[in-house]
């Protein structure tokens, strides 16, 4: 059995061949897929999507990157659809980005740590995106994220670290960053 727990495909890039890409991966024995929210429309399409599907999942959440778009309506609205709606599992994806830095990082932590108190509350792991921030992301998870459990998404951090995260009873998810070739370390 596979079960991808990380798809995008609310993407508008899938507009034309959504239903197929679904099929597709069911004939290739992907038997359940997550989609993920980054915002809160995304959010709400994931559900639309798990809605309509059986073995399509949804997470809720909002990427480092619209941290500063974030509102504290968003945080009742997420917390209404894990309570209506069983197919949302996790509150996702979340996290900081000083790669891109697209929102400001002291919004970015302040919008992460929110969204691990509501996971908390509301009994959900968390799908953590860390890009350049391993220190501020492994300082909130262990002051905050006590008690709460998910993965670190498409992990390009240290053997050291990735230790650390599995002690504190996380998952560890390699993604794309291991097929790049300068990513020796990681491999
Ligand atoms: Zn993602």
């Amino acid at each position: 059995m596979l079960f991808d727990s990380h798809a995008h495909i609310d993407d508008s890039r899938f507009d034309s061949d959504r239903l197929e890409t679904i099929e597709r991966a069911r004939e290739n024995g992907v038997t359940g897929i997550i989609n993920i929210g980054a915002d809160m429309a995304s959010s709400a399409r994931s559900i639309a999507l798990a809605q309509s599907h059986k073995g399509i999942y949804a997470a809720v959440g909002i990427h480092p990157h619209d941290a500063k778009a974030a509102v504290d309506a968003d945080y009742d609205q997420m917390a209404q659809w894990v309570g209506s709606e069983p197919k949302v599992v996790a509150i996702g994806e979340i996290g900081l980005d000083y790669y891109y830095d697209l929102s400001p990082r002291d919004v970015q932590q302040d919008v992460f740590i929110r969204h691990i108190d509501l996971a908390r509350q509301l009994g959900k792991p968390i799908i953590i995106h860390d890009r350049d921030a391993h220190g501020d992301v492994m300082n909130i998870i262990k002051k905050e994220a006590k008690g709460i459990i998910g993965v670190f998404h498409c992990y390009s951090g240290s053997l050291e670290m990735a230790k650390e995260v599995l002690k504190l009873g996380f998952y560890v998810s390699f993604a794309g960053p291991v097929t790049f070739a300068k990513s020796t370390k990681l491999k």
